[in-house]
């Protein structure tokens, strides 16, 4: 029987380790500012969750929604206050942005040491040189995650499908930081199935219903699967196929409850980092 790895129980973990040392801390509580932009319900969502999160570990909390219409200019304008303000030690803007904003130019504009999504080009620099800084959510979890169940993976084979900003390119920054010998696969590469073979670490990021199958899988493989997809059934699935693949590996992690609650769980983490580093400044 593989070992079913919860993120849900590991997120558990975290937040119960934040909120000690929060109430450790001298003077004020992490503070994150959330910025949301337009009416897209799933973003509704999102945000909500991080507010709450925040506050059951004693964060403060702040959500900005500002309408569709708003202009590039004037949420630049926001992130600059927000880089002023001193309660505030994490700048998160929710994606997606409405078409007429450039991602690229707002995360650049959060600075370095309030960027708890880890987009902006130093942390992504840092992360590639192999310095502290701060570094994405999701694969930040993720590397956690193996950490928690002692899973070795110095010396490894690590197979990354998906070559996202987001998710791929950052998990394959980490894993290398883990001593992997790492390789990033994603929709041009030429037989998948033989590169997922070889895999002692796989982990899908790609957004398709159950395409990773039995077939696919080394025996005794770690699998992450950060996939979150309907099946036809309406069912949320992972990347993998997790009942055909589930007696091959060693480690699996499910979805839902595997990969999803660490994003959070590792925003509360990033925006503890900026306090005590912007503190320590
Ligand atoms: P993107 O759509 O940005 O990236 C998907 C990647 O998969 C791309 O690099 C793409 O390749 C690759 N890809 C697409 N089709 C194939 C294929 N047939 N074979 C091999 N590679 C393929 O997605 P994200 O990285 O943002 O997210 C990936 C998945 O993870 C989604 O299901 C998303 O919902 C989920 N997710 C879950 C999170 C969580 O649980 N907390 C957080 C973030 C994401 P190419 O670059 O060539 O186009």
């Amino acid at each position: 029987m593989p070992l079913v790895l919860s993120g849900r129980k590991y997120a558990r973990v975290v937040r119960a380790s934040i909120r000690n040392r929060v109430t450790e801390l001298n003077g004020s509580p992490p503070g994150l500012a959330v910025v949301i932009v337009g009416d897209n319900a799933a973003s509704k969502v999102y945000v909500a969750a991080k507010e709450k999160a925040c506050e059951k570990v004693g964060f403060h909390s702040s959500v900005i929604a500002l309408s569709g219409e708003t202009t590039e200019a004037d949420i630049l304008r926001l992130i600059d206050e927000l880089n002023a303000d001193d309660s505030v030690h994490g700048i998160l803007v929710q994606l997606p942005l409405p078409d007429h904003i450039s991602v690229d130019r707002v995360a650049s504009a959060v600075m370095p040491e309030k960027d708890v999504d880890g987009f902006h080009p130093v942390n992504v620099g840092r992360l590639w040189r192999g310095e502290d800084g701060l570094f994405p959510c999701t694969p930040s979890g993720i590397v956690g995650l193996l950490h928690h169940h002692d899973i070795v993976l110095s010396g490894k084979n690590a197979l990354i499908v998906g070559r996202s900003n987001i998710v791929g390119k950052p998990m394959a920054a980490l894993l290398l930081r883990e001593n992997c010998t790492v390789t990033v696969a994603h929709s041009r590469t030429v037989d998948l199935m033989k590169q997922c073979r070889k895999a002692d670490i796989l982990i899908a990021a790609v957004g398709r219903a159950e395409m990773i199958k039995r077939n696919w899988i080394k025996p005794g493989a770690v699998i992450v699967d950060v996939g979150m997809n309907r099946n036809s059934d309406g069912k949320l699935v992972g990347d993998v196929d997790y009942d055909d693949v589930f007696d091959v590996c060693s480690a699996i992690t499910p979805v839902p409850g595997g990969v999803g609650p660490l994003t959070i769980a590792f925003l509360l983490e990033n925006t503890f980092k900026a306090r005590t580093n912007l503190l320590a400044k």
